[in-house]
């Protein structure tokens, strides 16, 4: 022990400390002008980041591994650890010798630097707390400040996760129900961290954070309970409370439609399969000129709406923007020069806030009243803008028009995140008093420097200013001789002498007092705008809300242009009615090789809820079920969708599933994820859900899995009713559907198509024919005497 001891020292002893305390996160210790990390972090970081790993070398001891970041880079390399997955905790050195070292813990989720941040996706950290029978969940973007909360029961858990695009989870407490809750967790395949807040009082930090009770009117006793542990663990990572907080937003399970992990990936809603954006039909649909925009779309087509008024308030708004090309294009203009106002006033709240934030303001606000002046003409004849543009009004008035006037009068052109010299000059006459100051002194010491060197005869004697003795006059040590009572030497180095005066002590002092002095205006000042903007802050995110809105349906608007769709109606029959349907994102694939993609009808109807489709691989089997399935969401996000006509029942539920031989999934067995899969849309699903199920039951032998997938099938026909498309390349499967009386047998067409192409890609009545195996075979070239042979044991069977 004793020799131990001695061997660290109080740095390597206080290190370990720190990492015994947080032993998730990567320990960065400031020691002067560097970030020094040891041990077995310094390792991880040194390979993350392409560092220099050195060994700190010790009498007695083994050395200990070590990398040093300098502080400039800090942010950057803070940045890629998040991002890799990491989360990093920062020793601050203290703020007197002697004092305590602040500490900044920093997660995907608690992270409201910029440069972290994808500014297109939210940034959400979610809470979740099970409360007997039902699970509180409260989620906050603290870029933005923006909270919303919900109670659902642990089986509509992960629907409820999808919407709010978790980076960062919670749990504050598992009980009943701890098992469902368990697997929706592990399921969104986000970071999660365990907290017991036992020793927290919880309403407390409620009443912190919202001092006016009316602002969590409401909200139940789980939601309450996440709420409090989101704070708390907020408070924990970020070392104080969001201020000013708006009322969390009720997200509302039954407004819209529950979509869930599995589906959303499947679907390629929102990433690829590889992970990437560009392959997904947020990329087709996105036009968005401002990252809220695209953010507000996220969060849409995670959670479609389910209610025929909203959706169709919506398709008004991007009906009013596809038939008015030049309006659209005049506000896409303005929004596009409009700052990220929420993420701006998100640090404000918690006083993150630099003088780039208040510019940002100033600029919304110029850009929100631009917009108010495009849209108010039409604001009376378009019902769904009348919000809207109420919003961007109410930026033109009273403490929003004093703040826009203030800023406009106060800021220079771009302001920066350092304060010094945020302000323009002419603002204020102490600040230019002191400035005059500062500049007045600067002048004395050119002056004097001259006057020296007159007086020394040294030409070349120069005063400078350094971190270590300040203000010096310096002079080659040839000449240091020379100058003798009043200067006194103060630094000899081996080409140059450093002296100081008492002339220039005098105006040292100057200098320092005239820059205090600007520092402390300057600072006054700030603290005194970011005051006016705060109480702002209610009205600016409404304002930034109906610009995010605004933006949204006029890039849907833009996109329906551009890809030459049309209006969808909605209505809640059991119904889908989609004439000549294209799947957009295959549409455009095809497009750029100069192909063209066969447009296919999809009737369904109560008597025609079940669609069995079956055809050779690669007919165009699972292109056609993700086509349905997109128009279904982009209709109900209030977006046109490609097709020349489309009539779409609401869908309270979507599920899809794509078999497990389409998929690799580490870990679980993939037919136990099939099944489990399965098992979820039968428990879950109602008659006015959509259910597609691609080649399901692949995973096993045959007879099982074609066992099962019949029994599946027969549920959701005969007991649960809802809307079902199939797809299997079993013919067997299809001939059991036939006796059922509302499923209809449909079936890809295996000719070949009329400029060589494989298939057709066209949608027929009735069941493909057996034998397409052997015509794959034989386009893939397999000698005509085995393909003959083959045909031969086939007929045999
Ligand atoms: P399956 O599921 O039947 O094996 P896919 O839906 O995966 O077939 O389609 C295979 C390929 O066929 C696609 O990658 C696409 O290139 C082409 N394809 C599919 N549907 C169409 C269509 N409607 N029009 C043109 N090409 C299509
Ligand atoms: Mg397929």
């Amino acid at each position: 022990m004793e020799q131990q001891a001695q061997a660290a020292s109080p740095m390597v002893t206080a290190y370990r400390d720190l990492k015994a305390r947080h032993p998730d996160f990567l320990v960065f210790y400031r020691v002067g002008e560097f970030y020094e990390i040891l041990e077995t972090d310094a390792t991880r970081v040194s390979q993350m980041l392409g560092l220099q790993l050195t060994r700190r070398r010790r009498k007695d001891a083994p050395d200990i591994p070590m990398c040093g970041v300098p502080s400039g880079r800090a942010e950057e390399a803070t940045e890629r650890l998040l991002r890799a997955g990491y989360h990093v905790a920062l020793s601050e050195q203290p703020e007197e010798p002697g004092g305590d070292r602040p500490l900044r813990l920093l997660t995907p989720g608690t992270s409201v630097q910029d440069a972290v941040l994808d500014a297109r996706a939210p940034n959400g950290l979610v809470a979740l707390y099970a409360l007997g029978a039902v699970v509180g969940l409260a989620a906050i973007d603290l870029s933005t400040g923006e909270t919303m909360s919900c109670a659902v029961a642990p089986q509509q858990l992960s629907a409820a996760l999808a919407r709010t695009t978790p980076r960062e989870i919670v749990v504050a407490q598992w009980q009943e129900g701890g098992e469902e809750m368990a697997k929706a967790v592990r399921a969104s395949g986000v970071p999660v961290q365990r907290r017991e807040n036992s020793e927290e009082n919880l309403p407390d930090l409620l009443q912190e954070a919202y001092p006016d009770p009316a602002l969590l009117r409401g909200l139940s006793e789980a939601e309450r309970a996440a709420l409090g542990s989101l704070l708390s663990y907020t408070k924990t990572m970020v070392g104080r409370l969001p201020t000013a907080m708006l009322s969390p937003r009720h997200l509302m399970m039954g407004d819209v439609m529950e979509i869930d992990a599995p589906t959303l990936q499947g679907l390629e809603i929102l990433t690829d399969a590889t992970g990437r954006r560009d392959g997904a039909l947020l990329h087709v649909l996105d036009r968005s000129v401002t990252a809220a925009g695209t953010r507000l779309l996220v969060r849409q087509l995670a959670a479609p709406l389910a209610n025929p008024e909203q959706i169709r308030r919506r398709l008004s708004l991007v009906r009013h923007f596809v038939e008015n090309p030049r309006q659209r294009g005049d506000c896409r203009e303005a929004l596009g020069a409009m700052p990220d106002v929420l993420r701006a006033a998100g640090r404000l709240s918690v006083g993150k806030a630099t003088p780039l934030d208040l510019g940002a303001i100033r600029d919304a606000l110029g850009q929100a009243w631009t917009l108010a002046e495009i849209l108010s003409p039409v604001s009376a004849v378009v019902p769904g803008l009348k919000p809207i543009v109420r919003d961007l009004e109410q930026m033109r008035q009273g403490d929003a028009l004093a703040l826009r006037e203030t800023l406009r009068r106060a800021l220079i052109a771009q302001p920066e995140r350092d304060i010094a010299d945020f302000v323009k000059p002419g603002f204020d006459r102490e600040l230019d008093a002191a400035r005059a100051a500062r500049d007045e002194v600067a002048e004395a010491l050119t002056q004097l420097q001259a006057q020296l060197a007159e007086q020394t005869g040294v030409r070349s004697l120069k005063i400078r200013r350094n971190a270590l003795i300040g203000f010096h006059i310096e002079v080659s040590t040839a000449h240091a001789s020379g100058l003798t009572s009043p200067f006194v030497l103060r630094q000899g180095l081996a080409s140059s002498a450093r002296f100081t005066h008492p002339a220039l002590d005098d105006l040292a002092a100057k200098t320092e007092t005239a820059s205090t002095r600007i520092q402390a205006i300057e600072e006054a000042l700030f603290k005194n705008f970011v005051q006016q903007a705060l109480v702002l802050r209610d009205g600016l995110a409404r304002m930034a809300h109906a610009a995010a809105a605004l933006d949204l349906v006029a890039g849907l608007a833009q996109a329906a242009a551009e890809g030459g769709w049309v209006e969808p109606t909605l209505d809640h029959a059991p119904h889908l009615d989609i004439e000549q349907g294209r799947h957009p994102l295959a549409e455009n694939l095809l497009e750029a090789e100069g192909r063209t993609f066969e447009a296919n009808d999809c009737v369904m109807s109560a008597d025609r809820r079940l669609w069995m489709l079956t055809g050779p691989n690669m007919a165009g089997k699972s292109t056609f079920l993700r086509q349905v399935a997109v128009i279904v969401i982009m209709a109900q996000i209030g977006s046109f969708v490609p097709a020349r006509q489309a009539r779409i029942g609401i869908v309270d539920r979507l599920f899809s599933r794509i078999g497990a031989g389409d998929r690799l999934v580490a870990g679980q067995s993939t037919f136990m994820v099939e099944m489990l899969e399965t098992a979820a849309i039968l428990t879950r699903a109602t008659h006015q859900s959509l259910v597609i199920l691609d080649e399901v039951g692949r995973g096993t032998s045959t007879h099982d899995g074609l066992a099962i997938a019949q029994a599946v099938m027969e549920y959701l026909h005969d007991t649960i009713q809802a809307r079902a498309l199939f797809a299997t390349h079993f013919h067997e499967l299809a001939v059991t559907a036939t006796p059922m009386p509302h499923a209809v047998c449909m079936r890809m067409d295996d000719a070949e198509g009329r400029h060589g192409e494989l298939f057709t890609y066209k949608v027929l009545p009735g069941i493909a024919a057996q034998s397409f195996g052997l015509k794959i075979a034989a386009l893939a070239g397999i000698p005509t005497s085995v393909i003959e042979r083959a045909r031969y044991l086939l007929q045999a069977r």
